[in-house]
């Protein structure tokens, strides 16, 4: 597999390459030289879920690494069920918590940690990546205990579930997690700077886990097939995926989903007050504001990064942006939503209810959607219990981290700050 910097065409390398570096120059994203296409799409939607995903990616990866790692990489990283859940006659949920890490992220994340184990055997990689949420866990869950990976998780202090803090930041041994006082936005950035730093990038082997690895996008193309094959058991239309945005990687691995031939009638990019992908998809001026925090935290991102590869890849097909439906909601709609689908008989979260209800607004009719139910709800459970005044069980994954202690540093967003801390830690 060829991938090029977006921002350097001519810097181009392998998946191997990609995976370690990330990030390309003048953080360049990477982007495949060719998308493959599956002649086969209706037989591929006949298999089970882990041989399909072992096609999938096999079509991507398997004249590099050959066809027998990818499917040690599927077999090990995808080892929990996705099942799609009809909510009521229009839509349908694919739930995709049912990962160690209860959210979707644990698809992308498993998958590149396999990838990096298998594929940079030799070198000792340290990962540092910023986290809205759920990707702190899922990559700290999937990183954990591999002893040549040291793992640095950014977050947001005081501005993720207390929860979902505890679910990494209490493990230790090779996770070191630090609290930025400041928002998703400035740990992004101190990501970024920390990639610039040579020093820092050269000693310690910088590697960054976040969505803009072009393993997780990987992996995670391999649901939206999941998703399609559930759906078309009992319809005859194709689907409309509303997908809860942040920073665009999922949204992307669905278009590369069906830019590989995957049969989707189009896609809802849903988002909370964080809006710049929908305004800009309606008036075509893009114009971050500044993040504001919401219920549905994880997609608390003003300046989403994957943004450039889902142009890239509508204008790779010759599609339009216009084909991309954009649908954002205030705190009152997402409140609104999930009470809506609570009505309905099915139990959600702030995240998924927001993509939920882009559908109810955006589906004409005779059309059909699926939303990605991104998170349990359990990991929600304040904004859950006092929007439904439920009190919703915690699951066992969440109850044993509950009272143990966070082992976090707090620490000012100054990349001077930061640079000690990580020479001195890692
Ligand atoms: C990360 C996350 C999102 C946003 O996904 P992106 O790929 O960043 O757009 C949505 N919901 C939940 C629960 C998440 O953790």
């Amino acid at each position: 597999m060829e991938l090029y910097n977006l921002k350097h065409p001519e810097q181009k390398v392998s998946f191997t390459e990609a995976v370690k570096l990330g990030l390309g120059r003048d953080r360049g994203l990477f982007f495949p030289t060719l998308i493959p296409v599956m002649d086969n799409i209706d037989e591929l939607l006949n298999m089970p879920f882990v041989a399909r995903s072992k096609a999938i990616l096999g079509a991507w990866l398997a004249q590099e690494i050959g066809q027998n790692s990818v499917d040690r990489l599927v077999e090990n990283a995808f080892n929990f069920e996705l099942p799609l859940v009809s909510v009521d006659e229009k839509r349908a949920c694919l739930e995709l918590f049912h990962g160690p890490t209860l959210a979707f992220k644990d698809f992308g994340a498993r998958f590149m940690a396999q990838c990096l184990n298998q594929l940079a055997v030799q070198e000792r990689v340290t990962i540092l990546t910023a986290t809205s949420g759920d990707t702190g866990a899922a990559v700290a869950d999937a990183f954990f205990g591999l002893d040549k990976i040291k793992v640095m998780v950014l977050y947001p202090k005081g501005k993720i579930s207390a929860l979902q803090e505890k679910m990494f930041t209490t493990l230790g041994d090779n996770i070191h997690t630090v609290a930025v006082e400041s928002d998703f936005d400035a740990c992004q950035d101190l990501v970024k700077a920390a990639f610039e730093d040579t020093e820092v990038r050269d000693e310690l082997h910088l590697n960054s886990a976040n969505s803009i690895n072009i393993s997780r996008l990987l992996a995670q193309i391999c649901y939206y097939f999941e998703a399609v094959a559930q759906f078309k058991r009992s319809h005859s239309d194709d689907p409309v995926i509303a997908v809860p945005s942040g920073n665009f990687g999922n949204l992307t691995a669905g278009l590369f989903a069906k830019a590989m031939g995957l049969p989707i009638k189009r896609f809802v990019a849903a988002t909370n007050s964080n809006d710049t992908v929908p305004r800009y998809l309606s008036d075509g001026t893009w114009s971050p504001k500044s993040t504001v925090a919401t219920l549905s935290n994880a997609m608390d991102v003003a300046e989403p990064s994957n943004w450039p590869r889902v142009e890239a890849i509508v204008q790779a097909m010759g599609w339009s942006l216009k084909d991309i439906v954009g649908v954002a909601l205030s705190e009152e709609e997402t409140q609104a939503a999930l009470s809506q689908l609570y009505q309905s008989g099915y139990l959600s979260e702030p995240h998924a209810a927001i993509a939920a209800q882009a559908l109810t607004l955006t589906l004409q009719p005779g059309e059909h959607g699926i939303f990605l139910g991104t998170a349990h709800p359990a990991k929600f459970k304040d904004v859950v219990d006092s929007t439904l005044e439920l009190d919703i069980p915690l699951p066992s994954e969440l109850e044993a981290v509950k009272d143990k202690a966070s082992l976090s540093v707090s620490l000012t967003p100054d990349f001077t700050v930061l640079k000690q801390h990580m020479l001195a830690n890692l």
